[in-house]
């Protein structure tokens, strides 16, 4: 009777694992360190945060700097009237703001006077319920910081 010995068990595969050290992804930190998984680029996940946060920030400026192109209160006799009715300091609702300085899209032309204004000013814009309509009635007030 022979003994089955010598039948030697199927290698298992290694297991898909990197073994070989990799450079953090994030270079202000490029650390070397082991991957966990292939698909792993990060020493860390604080590192994988940071990265993309940074990422996220540079995008942002590259499309400050592109320009998105917004009208300057010096040349816009348009955002001048809407600053000078605003400078009451008052709350306006859109509907008074549009009827008095002739406004159709009273809320991008805010949009574009808060980048106008002096770095202490801002425009708060409070929800103040909604028209019969249904429309959302917003009051704008400048204040001051
Ligand atoms: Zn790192």
């Amino acid at each position: 009777m022979k003994h089955s010995h010598d039948i030697k068990q199927a290698k298992k595969s290694p297991p898909s694992r990197v073994n070989t050290l990799s450079e953090c992804f994030y270079k202000p930190c490029g650390k070397a360190f082991t991957p966990k998984r292939v698909d792993m680029v990060f020493c860390s996940p604080e590192c994988k945060k940071t990265h993309y946060q940074k990422a996220y920030q540079k995008g942002v400026k590259l499309m400050q700097a592109k320009g998105m192109r917004f009208s300057k209160l010096e040349t816009s006799a348009r955002l001048q009237r809407l600053y000078k009715y605003l400078s009451d300091r008052q709350p306006h609702s859109t509907r008074d703001i549009g009827a008095a300085v002739n406004l159709e899209a009273v809320g991008s032309s805010i949009g574009e006077l808060r980048r106008n204004i002096r770095p202490n000013q801002d425009i708060s814009c409070r929800f103040n319920g909604r028209t019969a309509e249904g429309a959302s009635i917003y009051l704008y007030q400048l204040v001051e910081g």
